[in-house]
């Protein structure tokens, strides 16, 4: 019974092909398939509903429904049996569908004399591009076995409408792929780009969903499932003694290469008909639907995993590497799921923009491209399988936002948008020799904060006054082995020597927490953002910092030379620290290694902690950084990685502005050098405020040096002090309001 089942379901999948084999629009093809399955099923009803737009679903083809219904017929996701059908993505089976939850009568179709119902999401990975129905008058439900011929078939109508089968007349046979999409993600990096799409992962396609001898495609996938067998086996074996989340993805790929159901599954839809590529795309499929309605983290990274390994074999079977022969476009814009920072330095500042569909404001890949100054956009969920090679695509990295295939109005306005902020950075040219003076006479010195030799050239493009803040773990961060102390001197001396007589102030390795090396045993723990980070590592297991201070030493190589340790948070750290240092020092000093012409080592403040350090403290540290990244986060406690609660707290907030105002008084009372080198130094109106409490140096990323030195010389600092200082007497619980107020009385 089950071979002619499986046998039945091959024939109607061969038809299909022949079918589309045929030279006719895409409307005849859709009418000869609603036919050969209403036949091949025994029912006097087969109807195909396509999305038309992001939420109607429009009735594209029938057997049996009056046919005049065609592309006049329409209903939103959710309404109806097969609105239902497309909203929850699961199939309706009914023998009295008049009954059923959720039944819409439509008198244009004629549909009421119909009982049966079976309607299933016709799903291209996990997305949902239409419903396929089948329907009887007489009261039947339709059998497992029917169900799931009914979801193959299904399957094979997503590959077709993905390879453009079924274009024809409206906007639910227009070509996919065309029509302009926006997506609203995150912004991790600011500024704005267009360009054209390059995809770090091509889609692999599938041409071939149909195939006639299920045992050659048995075998096919057997020995596929083979090879990423002993892949993952091999990973494994290479990776026993690496990190552990990667270990625990490799034990789940092992599970996922060996699950029986698995491949039971596929093995199934090979039997009814599949080509290898689709049997396994249907699986990916699957997976990617339950990955959408699972909201344990643990089972969707299960997802996930299985998603990666499908697509693996998908490449193994179709001999798609990631070498598709595409050339990249002059203007490319990055699209990935995710993409590691190592990748991404691959490809550099040929870069114009990167959208991601996962990613987070703090990850690597974020801190390259920051680094590297390309906006970023992260968060745009489905844009991979949205976005093809080639594609016109317009980046809002200010605003998290990204225009796919944009329409004539959308690419005006964003150029206009491009435009003004290119004339900005005319005008911000114009002044880049001149000092942030403001008009009441106070000069504030603006830095760059770097951490790539990439970063550089921006110096001088700039105008910073030196690098305020140089973050020395991006070179440990992109590499699988701990650098050499020999790599490191080289650069740091190539990072000096770029930067000519200009102030270097390195920062000494801040990992932990988010930044975790691959080659560093991860720890396990319930809080990273409190834990072994930054320089408690240093101090605890020294030799790490002991070779990058001598590397620094050996780059300095006599000249001047400025270090400063992360995350200080009581006075005995640094003591200890600078005792590193001065070791270091001495021990150069034996060797007869020439010694910095002069040596300045700091701390950066960046826990409330520090700011009520003992007043030797600040009488001996040589200066201070306040990194306000850090900082912000444990003053509110407010995760700097959560979404959720990064946005809730003001860095204007009253007591946050008065926090920062004591250590200013502090730092003048025993004339500690203290700067600002946290994000919010880069934003013009936050920096006008950290200005206005006292700070006179603030270092920020390179693009943001025009902007807030723009905004400076236009202010008189005396007056926004006095609007922050009435703010707070008010009770004002942040003094953006009033600030934005006042900036907008000067423009008038
Ligand atoms: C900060 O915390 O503000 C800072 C500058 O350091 P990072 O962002 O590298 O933690
Ligand atoms: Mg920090």
């Amino acid at each position: 019974m089950a071979e002619r089942r499986d046998s039945d379901s091959r024939m109607l999948l061969g038809r299909l092909r022949d079918a589309m084999a045929e030279d006719s629009a895409g409307q005849a093809r859709l009418n000869k398939i609603t036919h050969l399955i209403a036949s091949s099923m025994g029912t006097e009803v087969c109807s195909i509903y396509l999305f038309r737009d992001e939420d109607t679903l429009e009735l594209c083809a029938t057997e049996g429904l009056n046919p005049e219904a065609v592309h006049q017929t329409r209903m939103r996701i959710g309404e109806g049996l097969v609105g239902r059908v497309a909203r929850t993505k699961r199939i309706v089976n009914t023998a009295d569908a008049p009954s059923a939850k959720g039944f819409r009568y439509m008198p244009e179709t004629g549909e009421e004399i119909y009982s049966s119902f079976c309607g299933v999401p016709v799903q291209r990975l996990g997305e949902t591009l239409g419903v396929l129905v089948v329907q009887s008058k007489n009261k039947r439900d339709f059998s497992a076995d029917e169900v799931y011929a009914l979801e193959v078939v299904a399957m094979v109508l997503a590959e077709m409408t993905e390879l453009g089968a079924f274009v024809g007349e409206g906007a639910a046979l227009s070509a996919r792929h065309q029509q302009p999409v926006m997506f609203r993600g995150s912004s991790a990096q600011e500024g704005a780009a267009e360009g054209h799409v390059w995809l770090h992962e091509p889609r692999v396609v599938v041409s071939n969903p149909v195939a006639d001898d299920p045992e050659v495609e048995l075998t096919r996938l057997n020995d596929a499932v083979e090879q990423l067998r002993v892949g993952v086996d091999q990973m494994l074996a290479g990776a026993a003694n690496g990190d552990k989340d990667q270990l625990e993805v490799l034990e789940a790929f092992r599970m996922f290469a060996n699950s029986k159901g698995w491949m039971r599954r596929m093995e199934q839809d090979i039997r009814n008909g599949l080509s290898a590529e689709a049997a396994v795309e249907k699986e990916q499929s699957a997976a990617r639907t339950r990955m959408s309605q699972v909201t344990d983290a643990y089972l969707r990274d299960r997802l996930h995993d299985l998603d990666d390994l499908s697509n693996r074999l998908l490449r193994i079977l179709t001999g798609q590497g990631k070498e598709t022969g595409a050339d990249m476009p002059a203007d490319p814009i990055l699209v990935a799921r995710n993409i590691g920072p190592a990748e991404l330095l691959e490809y550099g500042r040929s870069l114009k923009g990167i959208i991601l569909e996962e990613g987070s404001v703090g990850s690597h890949a974020a801190i390259v491209a920051r680094a590297l100054a390309i906006p970023l956009v992260i968060h745009a969920e489905r844009i991979t399988t949205e976005a093809l090679n080639g594609d016109h695509v317009m980046v809002d990295g200010d605003q998290g936002i990204v225009h796919l295939r944009p329409e004539d109005s959308v690419v005006a306005a964003f150029r206009d948008k491009i435009a003004m902020a290119t004339q900005a950075q005319e005008r911000y040219a114009s002044i880049r020799d001149k000092p942030a003076l403001t008009r009441d006479g106070i000069e504030v010195k603006l830095y760059m904060n770097a951490g790539l030799m990439a970063d550089l050239p921006s110096l001088e493009g700039s105008g910073a006054e030196g690098v305020g803040l140089f973050r020395t773990e991006l070179q440990f961060l992109i590499r699988n082995q701990m650098p050499k102390r020999t790599e490191l001197a080289a650069l740091y001396s190539r990072v000096m020597d770029a930067a000519k007589d200009k102030r270097v102030v390195f920062r000494t390795l801040d990992i932990g927490s988010d930044k975790v090396l691959p080659y560093m045993t991860p720890q396990d723990e319930p809080n990273p953002a409190l834990g072994w980070r930054a320089i408690r590592v240093g101090l605890d297991k020294p030799g790490v910092l002991r070779m990058q201070l001598q590397a620094l030493l050996r780059a300095a190589n006599g000249r001047p030379l400025t270090v400063m340790f992360p995350f200080i948070a009581q006075y005995d750290e640094y003591r200890q620290a600078k005792a590193e240092m001065d070791k270091a020092v001495e021990r150069e000093r034996i060797l007869g290694h020439p010694l910095p012409e002069t040596l300045d080592v700091g701390a950066m403040l960046e826990t409330p902690s520090l700011g009520f350090a003992p007043q030797k403290f600040f009488e001996e540290v040589g200066f201070l950084s306040i990194g306000g990244n850090d900082l912000k986060q444990f003053f509110f406690a407010a995760d700097r990685e959560n979404e959720r609660v990064r946005r809730r707290y003001d860095t204007l907030n009253v007591s946050f502005l008065t926090f920062l105002e004591g250590i200013v008084n502090r730092c003048n009372s025993t004339r500690t050098p203290l700067s600002f080198c946290g994000e919010d130094a880069g934003r013009p109106i936050e920096a006008l405020c950290l200005a206005a409490m006292g700070l006179r140096n603030l270092s920020m990323r390179p693009a943001s040096i025009g902007p807030v030195k723009s905004l400076l010389r236009r202010s008189n600092l005396s007056e926004v002090r006095q609007v922050i200082v009435d703010a707070r007497e008010r009770g004002d619980q942040s003094v953006r309001p009033a600030i934005m107020d006042y900036l907008r009385s000067q423009q008038a």
